[in-house]
């Protein structure tokens, strides 16, 4: 059985409120939002981190990143957004399947890099 609850929201076992699906990409807005508007995107098969992307999953990756632009609309991001995907223990991945951070909402005054 697989344990991870991503995979879960994916199936519906654990709710989320969905902001965009299609057949393969998912999202859904971050349970603790860490700016006005976040939302999580997410490929629906399973994979652990950027670290895990290879030559026979990655056309994911360019799927993601094509409908990026139309999650941000609907979720009414209209000035601009940060992405992020944290990966393995020192970048403090806590869910480990592969998700990206769509922060929006407001100017972030922050810069890690
Ligand atoms: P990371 O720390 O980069 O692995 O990000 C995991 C994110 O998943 C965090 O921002 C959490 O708030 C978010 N998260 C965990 N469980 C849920 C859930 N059930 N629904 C929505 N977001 C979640
Ligand atoms: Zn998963």
């Amino acid at each position: 059985m697989n344990d991870c609850i991503f995979c879960k929201i994916v199936d519906g076992v654990i709710p989320s409120k969905k902001v965009y699906e299609d057949e393969s990409v998912f999202a859904f807005y971050d349970i603790a939002p860490h700016a006005p508007i976040h939302v999580l995107v997410i490929p629906k098969s399973h994979i652990g981190s950027a670290d895990e992307i290879n030559i026979d999953n990655s056309s994911i990756i360019s799927r993601i990143f094509e409908v990026i632009p139309k999650i941000a609309k609907l979720a009414g991001i209209t000035n601009g957004y940060r992405i992020i995907s944290n990966c393995g223990p020192d970048a403090c991945q806590t869910v480990k399947h592969l998700h990206f951070h769509i922060l929006g909402g407001k100017t972030m005054k922050e810069k890690l890099i």
